[in-house]
């Protein structure tokens, strides 16, 4: 409930240097004075962005609990658009605790996840793609992630939007003037200027849209799963990767059963890296049968994955011209469709046994291949720029372009592009009060994107993503 006064430990659990305590609603003020006293005696004034030094007493006892800093943001200049108060305190996690408790003892409540960051959208002091931004940017896993999410943040991705809005809205006033006053001699758009300005908009869509593998790719990363017959390299191959010894590295063949996931950075770009079980074509054992099984159902799941798929020397059989068994079975369980990007990759490099027959057949058939070796890291530089180059184009820049950050954005935009697509249709066919209607669905799917029209469920989905405190 908005008119709740509520309050959080900002800062993260545990033990540190200080510990900052979060108030905002209509009654920080009033809670503030009855647990904070400033040191030399005097009246607590609230003058904004000042810093005070006080005792922080329990409102209870009347005892002192700790003594601090309360800085107070008086609304709507604050984060949130309410007044709000700062109380940083000793970092101890009893003292921590007890501060908090005077805070609510003395009429605040809990705040939920993400709920000042809410209370912001919710009184117009950010748009919803700047939240999202901002619970990314608290979650960013690498220096490009918060450098995206931190434009986003700051506003880019929402300017965009509202000038994008902003060119609909001046097409649909000028259609409606069209239509609802046929008779006076309003200005309106030629057809021509209606059609190329339509355009405009869907190419600034399309570009979106384009963009979002890339968006994808470096703040949430693309899923990469590692397969391959067992014994072939998958779990050192993995683990160079990761740069730790996560997965059992054993030459017993079927070692990997469970199937493994870790994030890993490949350049500018994050890699959620899946370990698996070994593919082979006969096995007696139940369990590594399942895990093959999953594998296999894994392979075939989530379009637009990596697949590592891992050969070696003795994968090929130069004499009778063929693949051995297993990795023929491999072969078998990589899915057909063009949604997944397949990669293959010899390994054991090091072992300089020749497979320039192997490379050539791969070749062939992947447009690709790459020779490495796990044991010295041989061919891993060039194997990795080639993934992080399918989603980092030459122009890329991220601190210039505008990125879409989450399948909710980019369904809208997708949904923008449509509603164009048939607006340009019907203004084709002469009829303007179709294209003006297509036009408004587009305005409105822009405008839900940055939460300018958009409902409860969306938002809620969207905050509680965000941890208690922010
Ligand atoms: P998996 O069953 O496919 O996961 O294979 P592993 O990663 O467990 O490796 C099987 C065996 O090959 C182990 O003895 C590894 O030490 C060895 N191996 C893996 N990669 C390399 C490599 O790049 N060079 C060499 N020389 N041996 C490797």
């Amino acid at each position: 409930m908005l008119n709740d006064t509520i309050c959080a430990v900002s800062t993260p659990h545990g033990k540190g240097g200080i510990s900052v305590i979060r108030i905002s609603g209509d009654k920080c003020r009033d809670i503030v004075s009855r647990i904070f006293k400033p040191i030399n005696g005097s009246k607590l004034t609230f003058e904004p962005r000042k810093a005070v030094y006080g005792n922080i007493t329990s409102s209870l006892s009347g005892e002192t609990i700790d003594d601090g800093i309360m800085t107070f943001f008086a609304a709507p200049a604050s984060f949130t658009g309410e007044d709000t108060a700062e109380i940083s305190c000793h970092g101890g996690i009893v003292v921590t605790s007890m501060v908090l408790d005077a805070v609510l003892n003395a009429g605040a409540v809990h705040a939920e996840a993400g709920e000042f960051t809410k209370r912001a959208f919710l009184n117009g002091r950010m748009s919803l793609t700047k939240a999202e931004a901002t619970a990314d940017l608290l979650d960013a896993r690498s220096e490009s992630a918060a450098v995206l999410t931190g434009e986003n943040s700051r506003g880019r991705l929402s300017k965009k939007l509202s000038e994008m809005a902003n060119s609909l809205l001046f097409i649909a006033s000028s259609l409606s003037a069209y239509i609802d006053y046929p008779d006076e001699d309003l200005e309106d758009m030629e057809d021509d200027e209606l059609d190329s300005r339509i355009d405009g908009l869907l190419e600034e869509c399309n570009k979106l849209i384009e963009g979002r593998k890339t968006g994808e790719a470096v703040t949430e990363g693309i899923p990469a799963v590692i397969c391959g017959k067992p014994n072939v390299g998958k779990s050192s191959f993995f683990n160079y990767l990761i740069g730790e010894d996560r997965a059992i590295v054993t030459d017993i063949p079927g070692t990997t059963r469970d199937m493994i996931e870790y994030q890993v950075k490949a350049g500018k770009i994050m890699l959620k890296l899946l370990d698996t079980a070994g593919i082979r074509e006969n096995t007696s054992d139940i369990v590594e049968k399942m895990g093959i099984d999953a594998v296999k159902k894994r392979l075939s799941s989530d379009s637009g994955s990596i697949i590592f798929v891992l050969f070696t020397h003795d994968s090929f059989d130069t004499e009778k011209n063929e693949f051995s068994k297993d990795d023929k079975a491999v072969l078998d369980s990589l899915p057909k469709d063009t949604e997944h990007i397949i990669i293959p990759v010899i390994t054991k490099s090091d072992m300089n046994i020749s497979t320039e027959i192997l490379k050539s057949i791969l070749t062939d058939s992947f447009g690709k291949c790459f020779v490495i070796s796990s044991s010295t890291g041989s061919g891993m530089d060039e194997l990795l720029g080639y993934v992080e180059g399918l989603y980092i184009k030459g122009d890329f820049d991220l601190r210039e372009n505008v990125y879409l950050t989450s399948v909710r954005q980019v369904n809208n935009i997708r949904r923008a592009a449509e509603e164009l697509t048939e607006a340009k249709k019907a203004l084709y066919n002469g009829y303007k009060d179709m294209t003006g209607i297509f036009i408004e669905h587009a305005l409105s799917a822009i405008m839900e994107t940055d939460g300018r029209e958009t409902g409860e469920a969306i938002i809620k989905d969207i905050f509680s993503r965000f941890c208690v405190g922010k």
